[in-house]
């Protein structure tokens, strides 16, 4: 097995020249982001990455969370890791400083968070719930609940969760029944909820559910529902522990992959009502609700990436190890496999997936830094804008890409894949749930279509194009055929999104359920051409940098190859994503219910 070892020349690429460190530096409040610090932070994360929680994949994978006597108990190593992730204060990296959080931008977050999904997605998952809770505390908590809460949670002291889920309302929220009493200036809250990510475990003294529940006489759907603050041990104003609430965790699943993560049922109430605490207003729980989940869509988005960075890592070395037939062109010993074009091929389309992901994902974050930091309300709305337009195409695109590359890396290693001692096969597990939790990849297409493109009737797509095409008007300083190729198929995919948003937005009007067949195509027509306008970027900041003389020639020289690599295989099939987008409705409607 491999160890992990952080990209840190590419994520500070990527942060520098594509999402503009050090512009974001300058604006008030991310003074802390310059650049020399960032990458001090990025190495030191990258160390506690490689060597104290990436060790602990394979161990907590075959161990596994498991539930004993009502508590849960994480696999051996994992306290011991999380106690010095907190004592590192590498949970309080993008937070308020006024809660004792480090005030660094999300982007540079986003670069060490992914460092964290790599060596362990699993372990991961703790401060990434936490961290979606701790926004919404900030953003919809009262002074007394942010003072209360917002100091143990960001320092990892007490972890955060997330409850929407129940057997019977799982993309459909709206049928949550779990109910809320209210009982004086509190309520009590009875019900179930599944597949709550920590919902138990041994890592922090307190758990802090964030729980959907309905008030008495509360309309129907998610209109009807509010967000109250479940703790696991009632607190006193001053932060004391108190008594156990009453909430539990009733089992543990058994599932594919990231398997030391607790999936876990929740029981509330089964002994008079846990005591809950309102967050935000009355049947605008959704509304508080979705600054959490924004925020978890971005990171688990971050985490297809993240899953197969470790994964290619796993494959690029054992294609430099493994011996097995003839060079093409010079038969004479037996060579390593990565001789093989088609091997070569398999690596370098990990490589350019991963470029594109990392470089969507953390500019896009600068875009929510610069959203909040900006000086003008114009620019914080058109940064918003885009990370709207793009949080749905990060959650999806990304995650569909971790699992078809997890399953490559796996390709890579033949036979030996399949065999679990590998170890590859783990992240082919556990890149899986990635597109199906957090509203399934099918819900993040339909939330691109319809509240994301139809009702600005393409407003903010129109803005991302041309930003699209000025990236590939800048391709024509550059010289060489790189550049020229790059920017045929950028301009080309550029051409068939325009088009296909034109489209969509058309035939919503009159016929939604034919776009609604289309949009998966239509989203991932959009992570490519976003995608791959960054990496056309890239290309040409590489070539500039190479012209100058600057920066390391290999690594600018590869980040244009695979940039045009990108285009050749994956921009050139804008055309193909773009038919499926309009047409799939054809056949899709056509088809009946019996002649599946
Ligand atoms: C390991 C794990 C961890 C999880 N962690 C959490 C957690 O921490 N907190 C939490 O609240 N939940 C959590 N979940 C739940 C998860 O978010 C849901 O499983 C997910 O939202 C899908 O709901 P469902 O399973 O009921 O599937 P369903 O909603 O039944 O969906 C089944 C299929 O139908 C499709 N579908 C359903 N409705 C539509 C529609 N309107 N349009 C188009 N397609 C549709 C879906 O895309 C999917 O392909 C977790 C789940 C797992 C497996």
């Amino acid at each position: 097995m491999t160890d992990y070892r952080a990209p840190l020349s590419d994520m500070s690429f990527v942060l520098q020249h594509l999402a503009g460190l050090d512009a974001l530096a300058a604006l008030p409040g991310c003074e802390a982001a310059e650049m020399d610090l960032v990458e001090a932070v990025l190495g030191e994360a990258g160390r506690l990455a490689a060597e104290v929680v990436a060790p602990l994949n394979r161990t907590g994978d075959l161990q596994g969370s498991v539930l004993e006597n009502g508590a849960v108990r994480t696999p051996d190593g994992f306290r011991e890791a999380y106690r010095r992730f907190v004592d590192g204060g590498w949970n309080a990296l993008p937070f308020d400083p006024g809660y004792g959080g480090q005030g660094l931008p999300w982007c540079v977050a986003m670069a060490v968070q992914e460092m964290w999904q790599s060596a362990n997605m699993a372990f991961a998952l703790c401060p990434l719930l936490n961290q979606g809770a701790v926004d919404a505390l900030q953003t919809h908590g009262t002074p007394a609940q942010k003072a209360l809460y917002l100091p143990r949670m960001i320092s990892g002291a007490w972890t955060g969760t997330m409850n929407l889920t129940e057997p019977q309302a799982g993309s459909d929220v709206g049928a949550a029944r779990t109910r809320a009493e209210p009982d004086g200036d509190r309520y009590r809250i009875v019900g179930q909820k599944v597949f709550i990510t920590y919902g138990d475990h041994d890592l922090a003294e307190n758990i802090v559910h964030l729980v959907l529940a309905r008030l008495p006489d509360a309309p129907a759907g998610t209109k009807g529902l509010s967000l109250f603050l479940v703790p696991k041990i009632l607190v006193d104003a001053d932060g004391t522990l108190g008594p156990r609430n009453d909430v539990r965790c009733a089992r543990l699943e058994h599932k594919l992959g990231i398997h030391a993560s607790p999936t876990a049922l929740m029981a509330y109430g089964e002994d008079g009502g846990a005591v809950g605490y309102l967050l935000g207003e009355e049947n605008r729980g959704m509304a508080c609700m979705f600054t959490m989940m924004n925020n978890a869509r971005l990171s688990v988005g971050l985490q297809g990436l993240a899953v197969a960075e470790r994964a290619y890592q796993q494959a690029r070395a054992y294609a430099l190890e493994r011996v097995q037939g003839r060079d093409l062109t010079q038969p004479n010993g037996p060579v390593t496999i990565v001789h093989h074009p088609d091997v070569r091929r398999m690596l370098l389309s990990m490589k350019a997936r991963i470029e594109a992901m990392r470089a969507l994902a953390y500019v896009t974050a600068a875009d929510h830094d610069r959203a909040r930091r900006a000086p003008n309300a114009a620019e914080r709305a058109r940064h918003q804008r885009r990370v709207d337009l793009l949080t749905p195409v990060i959650k999806a695109w990304c995650t569909d890409q971790g699992c078809a590359i997890a399953s490559t890396a796996l390709q890579v290693h033949g036979g030996m894949g399949y065999v679990e001692e590998t170890g590859v096969a783990q992240h082919y597990r556990d890149a899986r749930i990635a597109p199906i939790y957090e509203g399934t990849n099918g819900i993040q297409a339909m939330d691109l279509l319809t509240r994301k493109v139809v009702r600005d009737e393409g407003a903010a797509m129109d803005e991302l194009l041309a930003d699209v095409r000025c990236d590939a008007a800048a391709l024509a300083e550059v010289p060489g055929d790189d550049a020229k190729v790059i920017r045929h198929w950028l301009t080309d995919g550029a051409d068939r999104l325009e088009r296909a948003t034109g489209w969509m937005v058309e035939t919503s009007r009159q016929d939604l359920p034919r776009a609604a067949a289309g949009a998966e195509a239509f989203l991932h027509l959009t992570g490519t051409v976003a995608a791959g306008a960054l990496l056309a970027k890239a290309a040409v900041t590489a070539a500039r940098l190479m012209s100058e003389g600057t920066g390391d020639e290999r690594a600018l020289e590869a980040k244009v190859t695979t940039a045009r690599h990108f285009a050749d295989t994956v921009l050139s099939q804008s055309g193909g994503l773009a038919a499926a987008a309009t047409r799939a409705g054809a056949s899709v409607l056509a088809i009946a219910e019996d002649q599946l």
